[in-house]
């Protein structure tokens, strides 16, 4: 039976599952954006492994200009000095339809709201008020229009504020004592790297990633510092403290404009507590950035919502919590290990993690645990 469905928040996940129900289904559905336009900001970048360009080629992202985005092949890890210690080889998970690809945040969000940008989207949306009315959930927003509809599809991000109309838990998100850094680089600089490939610093209490976002070679660049509070205006000191003085050869690529901002994660995954309201993407659980499969769970989070309406099963009792939380803690897991073991401040326990990883790397059954079970290969 056809539903109406209200997905609030146009980020990653609330447009890619918009471009699905257009593309593959009849049910009625609006994306209600907070903002007064998307957030096309140039530059941020976005690793997409194949477990997300899988899903995102069946709303024929195979068909995006390739100019405006890369493949690397290879993971370079190098210590903050740059000196190499090995390397991983991605393409090991590729298959000739489906890559690992880099691009811009803007080219994907550029991509998403093609389709569905002039019928689907409505800009300045907030939240005033829910209530249910029998079957239905009636929203009202801020600007005193409102929408009856029967499904309410969460994707407003990690602080999401849709929780808070819905849960009587509340699941604040956590800083984790860091901050992430970001620079768009037009050139590898004087930095000893290969340009196609993702290069990772990892140094004591920091670590850098590099990698190209198109063509072109422009570098997406970020640095994650460990830090006990984020004081925008100490960003540059906290730069110089913790990473140049580990390389000052470091210091001409933090020459160009900064960007900064506070890293989060989410501290549980909780369920939903109403059968009409489902979390996607970071309102679902907030990732640390350090696997880089934020916006692919966005994706794959979207994707399963997408195929229980598609088979109409969202309104019976479904698995979509116990699949997607389980999926979640594995990648949590990872991406918090990754965090903990970029960071090491001692020199001995640096060695020694160099030496592992230098070992597991070229270990395929490792590789295949570790990668494959993110990667779903
Ligand atoms: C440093 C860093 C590097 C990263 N690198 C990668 C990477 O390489 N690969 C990767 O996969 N992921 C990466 N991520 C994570 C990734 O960017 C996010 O996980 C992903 O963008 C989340 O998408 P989303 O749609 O769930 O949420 P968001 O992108 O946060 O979008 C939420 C949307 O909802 C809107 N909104 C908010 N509140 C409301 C409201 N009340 N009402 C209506 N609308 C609202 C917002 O304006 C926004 O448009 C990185 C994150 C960080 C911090």
């Amino acid at each position: 039976m056809k539903k109406k469905i209200a997905i609030i928040g146009a980020g990653i996940a609330g447009l890619t599952l918009a471009n699905f129900i257009k593309k593959y289904t009849d049910h009625e559905f609006m994306v209600y954006e907070r903002e007064e336009s998307l957030s096309l900001e140039e530059g941020y970048g976005i690793q997409l492994a194949t477990n997300s360009i899988k899903i995102l080629n069946q709303i024929s992202f195979d068909k995006i200009d390739k100019e405006k985005i890369f493949h690397p092949k290879i993971v370079d890890f190098y210590n903050i000095q740059n000196e190499k210690i090995c390397d991983l080889n991605l393409s090991k998970f590729n298959s000739p339809e489906v890559k690992y690809t880099t691009l811009q945040r803007s080219t994907l969000i550029e991509f998403l709201k093609e389709d569905i940008y002039t019928q689907h989207l409505r800009f300045g949306k907030k939240i005033k008020e829910v209530s249910e009315l029998k079957d239905k959930v009636l929203i009202k927003f801020d600007d005193n229009t409102n929408d009856l509809i029967d499904f309410v599809i969460a994707a407003d991000g990690i602080f999401s504020n849709t929780r808070s109309f819905f849960e009587a838990k509340k699941n604040e998100p956590r800083f984790k004592k860091a901050i992430a850094a970001r620079i768009i680089l037009n050139s590898k600089s004087e930095l000893d790297i290969n340009d196609e490939n993702i290069s990772l610093m990892i140094g004591s209490n920091g670590h850098i990633v590099l990698y190209p976002v198109n063509k072109k070679k422009e570098l997406n660049m970020v640095c994650i510092i460990r830090c006990k509070k984020y004081e925008p205006d100490k960003v540059k000191q906290l730069i110089e403290e913790t990473v140049l003085k580990q390389n000052p050869k470091l210091k001409n690529i933090f020459e160009n404009e900064i960007k900064t901002w506070p890293l989060y994660f989410s501290p549980r995954i909780i369920p939903s507590s109403n059968k009409k309201v489902f979390y996607i993407g970071d309102a679902f659980n907030g990732f640390l950035p350090t696997l880089a499969q934020g916006a692919g769970q966005s994706i794959e989070s979207s994707y399963e919502i997408f195929n229980l309406l598609k088979n109409d099963k969202l309104d019976k009792e479904n698995d979509y919590f116990e699949i997607r939380s389980k999926r979640a803690k594995i990648i949590r897991r990872r991406s918090n290990f990754n965090f903990f073991i970029f960071h090491f401040s001692s020199k001995i326990m640096q060695n020694i993690r160099n030496l592992f990883l230098k070992f597991l790397v070229k270990r395929k059954f490792f590789v295949k645990r570790y990668l494959g079970k993110v990667f779903k290969n």
